[in-house]
């Protein structure tokens, strides 16, 4: 099999600090594969604890002396507009790097850049029409909030989609004021050093915006432990998530947590069932599968759950699995060959857990690189792990219902709570059933589609605080209470009685 290999590519990787690209102090670098072959096809610097210290101290230095925090919303709107024009212009190339170093496929990846710029114009427009709260107390006290953006933030990312889930950091956090420290996942910096040269273009400040490439037990750690650094924004695994809620203890830093989801899809007898094929398997196949929001389990009512299950799996075997440069494939190579060895232990974990229906391991006719074929096993038990953890691939359970209850318990008995889909044309059962799953978003009657002003974020094991429109400034803001008084102040007196 051929695979397409973008020109230009760098040969070396390196971090930007202080409006440099620079190595490591110590020169340390790691390869980077392509999950398309799993050669390797660039070097990245790696950083350390050193780097670190000079990423964060450049950071410091823009905040605490640079124009950054304290410029007009209007002056950070048009710098923030331009950083979006900039990534819509070169989407199609951020697309085909994205796809070369991920194994996304293009048109899915080609989606994500678009909406990595629309990231940055939303949180443009939202802080120009920002407004705060002010409360008067007739004759006594007028009190307001002054918002003042925290100071250095340590954004931290994974690979599954890089460049759109660093946007959705590097957005809200600029536009409120603060510097930044990015340490992208250590699968895919690729599309991350294209940041650089975006915001040095579009005039964002030396220092304001920081990369440091590397591990995350070693570079990602010294983040998270650095005192200078006032906030630590996570997306990952939930066992990271909680070694840094460990870490970032000592110092009292906020912490934004979104983590992984095992998110049920739940198939009523009454449902549009032809809208609810395709959105089940769009959710759990999209992305190669490694989407924390996937629809990893399917619950669908008895009465209608063989003829789901027939032509689901026939579609599943349907499904293009190739070279992902090509605009026919729906679904590409893992990632890289660890997270493959994890999906097919799953693959084979599920052979004893569930009947197989679809997939199974590698499909026929791949190169080398990371290809699972979408897989699909039912009649799985809720106690089984494939049913209970996270597998991150193109792997999907389906399981039957009875009753209204047992659909919620079974959709409810997973230590995650992140997503939930619905399929029903109930109206009132539909409302009930989603007030009561423990999911922070719950999608009736759709797949995954959200609109930037609404709340982001899981509950359970699936995260900490919500993210999404002007949740996301206020995670990166302070907002000082302000109280003045407007006439006379009367103050018990004390030492005034003798
Ligand atoms: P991961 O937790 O292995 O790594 C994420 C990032 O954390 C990487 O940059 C890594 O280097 C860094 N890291 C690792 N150990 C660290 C440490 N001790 N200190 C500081 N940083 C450290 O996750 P992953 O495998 O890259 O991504 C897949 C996971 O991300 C899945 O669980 C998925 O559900 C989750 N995810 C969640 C969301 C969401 O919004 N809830 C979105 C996308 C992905």
């Amino acid at each position: 099999m051929t695979h397409h290999t973008p020109d230009g590519l760098p040969e070396h990787i390196r971090h930007f600090i202080d409006g440099e690209f620079v190595d490591s102090l110590d020169g340390a670098t790691f390869d980077v594969l392509t999950p398309l072959t799993n050669e390797t096809y660039t070097q990245a610097a790696s950083g350390s604890a050193a780097d670190i210290d000079r990423a964060v101290a450049a950071a410091k230095r823009a905040f605490d002396e640079g124009p950054w925090p304290k410029m007009v919303a209007r002056d950070r709107w048009r710098i923030l507009n331009k950083i979006a024009d900039a990534v819509e212009a070169q989407d199609a190339r951020l697309a085909e790097l994205e796809t070369f170093d991920t194994g996304l496929p293009i048109s899915q990846a080609l989606g994500q850049a678009r909406r990595a710029a629309e990231n940055f114009r939303f949180f443009a427009d939202l802080i120009v029409a920002q407004t705060d709260d002010t409360f008067r107390v007739p004759g006594k006290q007028l009190n307001y909030v002054h918002r003042k953006p925290v100071g250095v933030a340590g954004l931290i990312t994974p690979w599954n989609t890089p460049f759109m889930l660093e946007s959705w950091k590097l957005a809200p956090a600029l536009a409120a004021g603060c510097t930044v420290v990015l340490k992208p996942a250590e699968f895919t910096p690729l599309s991350a050093s294209l940041w650089a040269e975006i915001f040095r273009e579009a005039g964002v400040p030396d220092g304001v915006f920081n990369l440091v490439n590397g591990f995350g037990e070693t570079a990602g750690d010294a983040l998270v432990k650095h005192p200078d650094v006032r906030l630590i924004s996570f997306t990952g695994e939930t066992t990271t998530g909680q070694t840094i809620f460990a870490n970032a203890a000592p110092h009292l830093k906020g912490l934004s947590m979104e983590l992984g989801g095992k998110s049920p899809a739940i198939v009523f007898a009454d449902a549009d069932l032809d809208a609810a094929i395709d959105s089940t398997l769009f959710g759990v196949f999209s992305l190669n599968g490694e989407r924390c929001t996937a629809g990893s389990r399917i619950l669908v009512e008895r009465s209608i759950y063989d003829e789901f299950v027939e032509r689901y799996a026939a579609r599943a075997r349907s499904i293009v699995v190739g070279d992902p440069h090509d605009k026919k494939t729906e679904v590409g190579p893992l990632v890289h060959p660890e997270h493959y060895a994890k999906v097919m232990s799953y693959v084979e974990l599920g052979k004893d857990e569930g009947r197989l229906v679809a997939g199974g391991g590698r499909p026929d006719g791949v190169g080398a690189g990371n290809y699972v074929a979408p897989t699909v096993f039912v009649d799985v038990a809720p106690d089984a792990r494939i049913f209970q953890e996270e597998i991150f691939g193109p792997v999907v359970c389906i399981t039957p219902f009875d009753t209204d209850a047992e659909a919620l318990a079974l959709a409810n008995a997973v230590k995650y709570g992140l997503a939930a889909y619905l399929w029903t044309t109930d109206l009132e059962r539909a409302h009930e059933f989603a007030h009561g799953i423990e999911a922070g978003m719950v999608w009736l009657n759709s797949h995954n589609v959200r609109d930037l002003r609404t709340p982001f974020g899981g509950v359970k094991a699936s995260g900490l605080g919500q993210e999404g429109g002007y949740r996301s400034l206020d995670f990166y803001s302070e907002q000082q209470a302000v109280h003045i008084s407007l006439g006379p102040v009367h103050t018990p007196r004390f030492g005034a009685s003798v």
